[in-house]
C-alpha cells in the first residue's frame, strides 16, 4: 500500500481532496451558479442547497477514509479555481442564499469543509488548507480578504496552510519553464506572521538549493514534512541522493499535465519511468553486452546511461564537442534556460555509469566493428522546402540563427510556425531582460500587481518593444499554433501576440528575391518586405549512418529522430532511448 511505503521510509503522507467543480470535463459538472469557465466546453449546473451540504459531507467521509487507510492527513483544494474557490470569489459566485453575496457568505463553504473534516478526523490529524493567495483572475480576491480567510481557516481546524497561486483560466503562466524559479515565494511570505500555522511555498521550486534560498530569505516556514522532490530516506538502505544526481523538473509540463488533460496516462518528460515503474524497468543485466551508441542528443544518452547502469558496457559517440543534439538549441530559447539541469543531469550519470564518452568523432560503418549491440541516435536534419529563391543569401536556418551563426535583419518572417518556429519567433523579439530568470521583469511583463492591492493581484503589463518585426508563417489554414502544448501553448501565443508577431495561417510560398518573400493567403497576393527569412520548415530523419550499416549487413537499433522525425521531442527521445536500454 502506498500509505505503508510511504511509512517505510520515514516519510508522511497527505491526500489531497480536490472537487473540480466547473473545470470537470463532464456535461454533469457542478459550480455555485452555472457560469461556464472560459477553458471548459461545458456550462455547470448550480448546486442546490441540499448539494452544498452533501458536498461539505462529501470532503469530511473522504478526509476519515483518507485516515483509515493510513494517511497521516489530508488537503483540501482550496485554490486553482476549483470548487471552493469558485464559492469564494463573486464573479463565479452569484448566489442569493447563505452561500453567496456578502464574503462571509462566499466563505462559509471552505470554512465549514475545514471546520467538518477536522470534527471527523480528531485533533491528532493532518489537515493542510490549500489556499488561493494570488488568484491572478479578474474580480479575485485582495490580499486582506486572503488574510481574513487564512486566519478563520486556521481557527476551523487546519494544521498548515498551503499556498495556491492562479487560478487554471489565469493569462499569466505560474508553472511553466518561462517562470522564474521560485517567483512566487513573496506571496506566502507576505503572509507570514498573519497566522501561527506553518506556511508551504509552491511553484517552480525545483532543486534544494533554490528551497533552501527560500527558506534562508523567510519566504516560507518548514512544514513538519520532508520537502517532496528530495526525500531523506531513513533506511541505512538508501542514501541521500546529491543534488547533482537529482533528474530535475524543467517546468516542461509536457508528460504531467499535458497528458493529464489530454487523458493520457500521466509521466514525466526527464524521467519516462514516472508512473511506468513496474512496466520500464531497468533490471541488472545477465549478458554484458558491449554497445556503441551513436549520438548524445536526448534519445542516445537516455540509452547510454540506462543501459549501463544495467551493466552493459557503453561508448557513446558524438561528432559535436558537447553532449546535448538539439537541446544545445532549445537552451538558448529565452524561458528553456531548465534544459541545462538535464545536460547537467546527463553528464554526472555519465561518468557515474562509466560510459566511455567520446565527443568530436563522426562516426562511419567501419568504426562500429566489434560491438555486440549498435544504437543509432543520429537526431535529424533541417528539411529545406522547394521555394523558387530559398538559397538566396537572406534565407537561413533556424540551426544557424540559435546557433549564432547567422546575421538576422531586423524584419524577419519565419517559415513554419511549428515548436520551433515559436521559440525562433520568442528568441528575435526577446529584448535581453531574462524575464525568466528575474522574477520583477517577469511580473512586469505578464502584469502581476506584486503588492498584491489589487482584486487578483493583476495590473497593466508592462513589456518592452520588441527589437525586430516578426512574421510567423504556416501553410495550413487552422490556428497558428494549434499544436503546441495544450497546457502551455496560450503562453507561447500570448506572448508573441504581447510582441507584435504577426500570425499568419493558409500562406501559399511563391518566391523569395531582393523585394521579400512573395506570398498568397486567401486567394491575394502579399509580398513581406523582410530583410530575413528564416526556415523552420521541420525535419527529416538522419539516416545516412544507418544506410552505410545495412549496405555492410549490420544490424542496429534506430531511436529518437533518426527512427521518425515527424512530431518528434525530447520526451518521445528520452522514453524510446530508455525503452530500448531496458530490452538490451
Ligand atoms: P538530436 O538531439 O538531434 O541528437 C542527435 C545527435 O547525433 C547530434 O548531437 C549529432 O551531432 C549526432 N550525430 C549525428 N550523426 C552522427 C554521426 N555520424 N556520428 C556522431 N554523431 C552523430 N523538445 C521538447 O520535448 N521540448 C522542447 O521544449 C523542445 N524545444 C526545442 C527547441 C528547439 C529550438 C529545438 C531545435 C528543439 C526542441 N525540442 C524540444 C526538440 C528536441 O530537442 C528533439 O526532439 C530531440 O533533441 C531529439 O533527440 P535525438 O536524440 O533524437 O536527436
Ligand atoms: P513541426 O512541429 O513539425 O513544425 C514544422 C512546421 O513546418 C510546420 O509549421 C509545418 O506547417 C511547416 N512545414 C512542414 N513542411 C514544410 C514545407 N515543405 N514547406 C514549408 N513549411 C513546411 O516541427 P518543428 O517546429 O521543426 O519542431 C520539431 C519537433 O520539436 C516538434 O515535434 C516539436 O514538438 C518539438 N519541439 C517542441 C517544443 C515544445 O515546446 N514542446 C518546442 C520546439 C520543438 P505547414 O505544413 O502548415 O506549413
Ligand atoms: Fe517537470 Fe516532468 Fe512535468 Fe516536465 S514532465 S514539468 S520535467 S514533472
Amino acid at each position: 500500500m502506498i500509505t505503508e511505503a510511504v511509512h517505510r521510509e520515514g516519510g508522511r503522507i497527505a491526500m489531497q481532496i480536490l472537487h473540480t467543480g466547473r473545470y470537470a470535463f463532464s456535461e454533469d459538472s457542478v459550480a455555485p451558479s452555472a457560469i461556464q469557465a472560459p477553458i471548459n466546453p461545458f456550462t455547470p449546473r448550480e448546486l442546490t442547497d441540499e448539494d452544498v451540504e452533501r458536498t461539505i459531507d462529501d470532503f469530511a467521509r473522504a478526509a476519515e477514509l483518507a485516515r483509515s487507510a493510513g494517511y497521516d492527513g489530508v488537503e483540501i483544494m482550496g485554490s486553482e479555481g476549483y470548487l471552493i474557490n469558485q464559492f469564494i470569489v463573486s464573479a463565479t459566485n452569484r448566489r442569493e442564499d447563505r452561500w453567496g453575496g456578502s464574503r462571509e457568505n462566499r466563505t462559509r463553504f471552505p470554512l465549514e469543509i475545514v471546520r467538518r473534516v477536522r470534527e471527523r478526523v480528531g485533533p491528532d490529524f493532518i489537515v493542510v488548507y490549500r489556499l488561493s493567495m494570488l488568484d491572478l483572475v479578474p474580480g479575485g480576491s485582495t490580499f486582506d480578504e486572503v488574510v481574513q480567510l487564512a486566519k478563520a481557516v486556521e481557527a476551523a481546524g487546519a494544521t498548515i496552510i498551503n499556498t495556491g497561486i492562479g487560478w487554471h483560466e489565469a493569462r499569466i503562466p505560474t508553472i511553466a519553464t518561462s517562470v522564474p524559479r521560485g517567483a512566487y515565494s513573496w506571496v506566502t511570505r507576505k503572509l507570514m506572521g498573519e497566522v501561527s500555522v506553518p506556511l508551504v511555498a509552491v511553484n517552480r521550486i525545483n532543486t534544494p538549493a533554490v528551497a533552501e534560498e527560500i527558506l534562508a530569505d523567510g519566504h516560507a516556514t518548514w512544514s513538519p514534512w520532508p520537502a517532496p522532490s528530495w526525500p531523506t530516506p531513513t533506511s541505512s538502505t538508501r542514501p541521500r541522493r546529491a543534488p547533482e544526481e537529482i533528474n530535475t523538473c524543467i517546468g516542461c509540463n509536457q508528460a504531467c499535465l499535458d497528458h493529464t488533460f489530454s487523458l493520457k496516462i500521466t509521466s514525466c518528460l526527464v524521467n519516462p519511468r514516472a508512473c511506468h515503474e513496474t512496466e520500464l524497468v531497468l533490471s541488472p543485466t545477465r549478458t554484458r553486452k558491449n554497445v556503441a551508441v551513436v549520438g548524445a542528443g536526448p534519445a542516445g544518452l537516455a540509452c547510454s546511461v540506462s543501459a549501463a547502469e544495467r551493466g552493459h558496457t557503453v561508448t557513446l559517440f558524438d561528432a559535436a564537442d558537447e553532449i546535448g543534439g538539439q537541446l544545445n538549441m532549445a537552451r538558448r530559447v529565452p524561458g528553456k534556460e531548465e534544459f541545462d539541469e538535464t545536460l547537467r543531469y546527463y553528464r554526472v550519470q555519465l561518468d557515474k555509469h562509466g560510459v566511455n564518452v567520446r565527443l568530436k568523432t563522426r562516426v562511419t560503418a567501419a568504426d562500429l566493428d566489434g560491438y555486440d549491440e549498435i544504437v543509432l541516435a543520429t537526431g535529424v536534419s533541417p528539411r529545406t522546402p522547394e521555394i523558387p529563391g530559398i538559397d538566396h543569401p537572406k534565407v537561413v536556418s533556424y540551426v544557424d540563427v540559435l546557433r549564432g551563426e547567422a546575421t538576422v535583419g531586423d524584419r524577419v518572417a519565419i517559415i513554419g510556425a511549428g515548436g520551433i518556429g515559436f521559440d525562433v519567433a520568442e528568441f528575435l523579439t526577446d529584448g535581453g531582460e531574462k524575464a525568466s530568470l528575474d522574477p520583477d521583469e517577469f511580473f512586469r511583463q505578464w502584469g502581476v500587481n506584486t503588492d498584491h492591492t489589487t482584486p487578483g493581484g493583476l495590473t497593466e503589463p508592462t513589456r518592452p518593444a520588441p527589437p525586430r518585426t516578426v512574421h510567423l508563417l504556416q501553410r495550413k489554414t487552422s490556428k497558428v499554433g494549434a499544436g503546441l502544448g495544450k497546457t502551455t501553448g496560450w503562453i507561447h501565443r500570448l506572448e508573441l501576440r504581447h510582441r507584435g508577431v504577426e500570425m499568419v495561417a493558409g500562406a501559399s510560398y511563391d518566391r523569395f528575391d531582393d523585394q521579400g518573400l512573395h506570398l498568397t493567403v486567401d486567394g491575394q497576393s502579399r509580398v513581406l518586405d523582410v530583410d530575413t527569412v528564416v526556415v523552420c520548415a521541420g525535419q527529416d530523419p538522419r539516416r545516412d549512418l544507418a544506410a552505410e550499416l545495412t549496405a555492410a549487413g549490420r544490424q542496429a537499433h534506430l531511436i529518437g529522430g533518426a527512427d521518425v522525425a515527424a512530431e518528434l521531442d525530447a520526451k518521445r527521445a528520452i522514453k524510446q532511448g530508455t525503452e530500448l536500454a531496458a530490452a538490451l
